[in-house]
């Protein structure tokens, strides 16, 4: 059997919507299925603002420019993630204080927090890893006493809660992933969610190339202008229309991958409590919204005998992040401070196959093979 560790899933409609659009000869930005995309964000997650972008580090982007995070600006964020949440701020000059893990989850450790703020602070970038909530109320609290802003990158998060509020709601912006390895997707796609109103129109200007074509299109300027800095950060219609197709499916689609999600974890539980792994923790406060399926090896060696073994049975596992403190880009830059949470999870986390078509035969199958690797 050969299992690959992700397969897009196509809803059906994809091609049907990319020719209505083609068709309405409206295919750049801000046409008929990016405002139904926004709609149904808006609606479905009481964000207060969704704008499309072609990606999440374009999401990322936007937010580091709407912050104004200027040279020597410093913003905290975890060490255990995907290099986009940290670059959008370093692109501005900013310095990265890195944060920790939790030892529970790969989530950035909330108790680090108030230790790293600094008079230069002026982020908290938290990201929801697995689309399992960070500690929000906490990160809110810190955020609210410092004067510092939040940035969720919930890429991974879409459709999953913290205390019943979506999550990419709670920090003053968010930004989500549509890349083909998400939950649903667009191919490469994003999105910038803003929850502080006074970001609105500064963010539509810096998306539209530091014009006012936006508000020119609402008739509310009668001539659109170079207003502010800003770049090509909207995405084509044809995006939008695929994206659009998967959106209208979501509810099939996360009903799937949680059964998938279950499935793995029932069965891996046995072993689990043998000592062979860690599974994933969900905290009280969060939902699961079956992302990510990854187990926690026990050292590194473990987990690359684990990665070979499944190798050689034709299933694609993998390991994800390598700190970012110790990259080769940033070690220098680092202050040096030990992080052993997010160096436990870059030698030993692994990510299971886990998509939407994965039959419970393969699941059974993939269980099989780590069962016959520890036992
Ligand atoms: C996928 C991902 C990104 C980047 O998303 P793109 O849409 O590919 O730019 C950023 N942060 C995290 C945590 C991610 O998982």
């Amino acid at each position: 059997m050969n299992i690959s560790f992700n397969k897009p899933y196509l809803t059906g409609k994809e091609t049907e919507y990319i020719r209505q659009a083609v068709e309405s000869s409206k295919i750049s930005g801000d046409g008929m299925f990016t405002k139904k995309c926004h709609q149904f964000l808006e609606s479905r997650y009481h964000f207060k603002k969704v704008l499309l972008t072609t990606s999440c580090t374009d999401a990322l982007e936007m937010a580091a420019i709407l912050l104004d995070i200027k040279e020597g600006d410093e913003v905290i964020a975890p060490s255990y993630s995907f290099v986009s949440t940290v670059n959008a701020f370093v692109l501005r000059g900013a310095k990265i204080v890195f944060a920790d893990s939790e030892d529970a989850t790969p989530n950035m450790d909330t108790d680090q927090i108030e230790s790293l703020i600094t008079n230069r602070t002026k982020a908290i970038v938290p990201i929801h890893y697995a689309g399992i909530a960070c500690e929000m109320d906490k990160i809110m609290d810190i955020a609210i006493n410092h004067n510092l802003h939040v940035v969720e990158d919930a890429a991974q998060a879409i459709d999953s809660y913290y205390n019943n509020r979506p999550l990419g709601s709670i920090g003053h912006l968010s930004a989500f992933s549509f890349h083909e390895t998400k939950n649903v997707i667009s191919g490469e796609g994003g999105s910038l969610v803003i929850n502080d109103d006074k970001y609105i129109k500064r963010a539509e200007i810096i998306r539209e190339k530091g014009t006012n074509r936006s508000a020119f299109f609402r008739g509310e300027v009668d001539k659109y202008n170079w207003v502010d800095i800003g770049s090509s950060f909207l995405p084509s219609d044809i995006i939008a229309a695929f994206l659009y197709a998967q959106l209208e499916n979501l509810d099939k689609i996360q009903l799937k991958r949680k059964a998938i999600w279950k499935s793995y974890y029932e069965q891996l539980k046995p072993l689990s409590d043998l000592g062979h792994f860690r599974l994933p923790f969900i905290p009280d406060y969060a939902t699961n919204n079956a992302h990510i399926f990854y187990i926690v090896c026990n050292d590194a060696k473990d987990r690359k005998g684990l990665i070979e073994h499944l190798k050689g049975n034709g299933i694609s596992a993998v390991f994800h992040y390598l700190s970012l403190h110790s990259s080769p880009y940033y070690k220098d830059k680092h202050d040096g401070r030990n992080l052993p949470n997010a160096d436990h999870y870059s030698d030993c986390l692994i990510r299971l196959p886990m998509f939407f078509e994965l039959s419970e035969v393969e699941v059974q199958y993939v269980v099989d093979k780590i069962k016959a690797y520890f036992i």
